[in-house]
């Protein structure tokens, strides 16, 4: 079969809006200093890795885990504080639970709303299922909230869900909480708060679920320093989680990510430590970067910066990092409002130092 015939079978059968997008972009970060995935920059002290080892070798991993992980979820609602009366459903990362509820509310002629510049997973879900996307807006200075905006595609749109991230990724801000209220209580369907830089901050809508009837909170445990398990959870009223777990996959929180995370969790004051230094470690290096000229960071209640850099130069300075040994995100042509944007991930204070040592020296 030639290339050409495939091409041609693609054209036919694959999706126009499959075949628009650009796939998930994940750079190379072998040898560098990875400072572009918010990941915890720590691993495990010595004798916690022996003793979850030693859970691993006794598992057997000829059965199918348990379905619905019990253990997880009491484990994370030990740690996370989740209101006693809300259902649970747990996703393969928070990247699934997104696709499982686009999946469960989507479809020709259904809108998925959020705002603009944030998480493009739940653009490109909206793509992957056929729904309507609309995207509004943050405004250009602060990335703040523009609430009537905001309103007025919800009244024009009448989304079928509207994702919010809070706080907000890529620009590491968190929105008016008033505002997100009254988001919840225009919306005629779900809203979802996605909260996957809890650790990092203070606020949470998490103690409202239950107070309004179509809000869902959405949190992982990637940011926290379990990347590596996959693993998210989805907190609200069982008859929204009831039918949202119809779809998803048998199975899908694997054996070992149910036992690694179990652990984990009941070592939670471990992962506390590591985020409380992430929080310090990010106060420190925004102070630096703001000393720097031409340089323009964002305050951030995550563990990553959004800096902007002046004269065009940040795809410049991406690359010139990159050559240095470092690696953080480029954002610059990503989106119209992330112009000269770059964002760094917290790193430990040696990371920082070098990253932020290198950066100096480019400028
Ligand atoms: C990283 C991130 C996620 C994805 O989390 P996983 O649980 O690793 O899939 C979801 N939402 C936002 C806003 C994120 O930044």
């Amino acid at each position: 079969m030639s290339k050409e015939m495939i091409e041609t079978l693609v054209k036919r059968w694959i999706k126009p809006g499959i075949r628009a997008l650009s796939a998930y972009h994940v750079a190379d970060a072998k040898g560098l200093i990875k400072l572009d995935a918010m990941e915890n920059p720590y691993t495990w002290p010595e004798g916690l890795r022996r003793e979850w080892l030693e859970l691993l070798v006794n598992t057997d991993v000829n059965r199918y885990p348990h379905p619905q992980a019990p253990e997880v979820k009491a484990a994370l609602r030990r740690t996370m504080s989740i209101p006693e009366q809300a259902d649970l459903v747990l996703g393969n990362g928070s990247d699934e639970l997104i696709q499982m509820i686009a999946m469960s509310v989507g479809g020709p002629g259904r809108c998925l709303l959020s705002v603009e510049p944030t998480f493009v997973m739940y653009r490109m879900i909206a793509a992957f299922l056929d729904l309507d996307y609309v995207g509004v807006p943050l405004r250009r200075d602060d990335f703040s909230m523009d609430l009537n905006s905001v309103l007025t595609a919800v009244r024009e749109h009448q989304p079928a869900v509207i994702f919010l991230a809070y706080p907000n990724n890529p620009t590491g801000n968190l929105f008016d909480q008033d505002d997100l209220r009254s988001i919840v209580e225009a919306a005629p369907g779900l809203v979802v708060i996605d909260e996957a830089y809890a650790p990092f901050t203070e606020v949470s809508m998490l103690s409202m679920v239950g107070r309004y009837d179509n809000l869902l909170v959405m949190r992982t445990v990637s940011k926290m320093g379990l990347a590596g398990l996959r693993l998210g959870l989805l907190v609200g009223p069982s008859p929204w989680l009831e039918q949202i777990d119809k779809t998803r996959l048998p199975y899908n929180i694997n054996i070992l990510t149910q036992i690694s995370a179990a652990f984990a969790l009941r070592h939670q004051a471990v992962f506390d430590q590591q985020t409380e230094a992430i929080r310090r470690a990010r106060d420190l290096l925004f102070k630096a970067l703001r000393s720097l000229p031409g340089v323009e960071p964002l305050p951030s209640q995550a563990n990553f910066i959004l800096l902007r850099i002046g004269e065009g130069r940040a795809l410049e300075c991406y690359r010139r990092l990159r050559e240095r040994g470092i690696l953080v995100k480029n954002l610059h042509g990503t989106h119209a409002t992330l112009e000269d944007c770059l964002r760094v991930t917290v790193g430990t204070p040696e990371e920082n130092s070098a990253f932020l040592e290198a950066l100096k020296a480019l400028l």
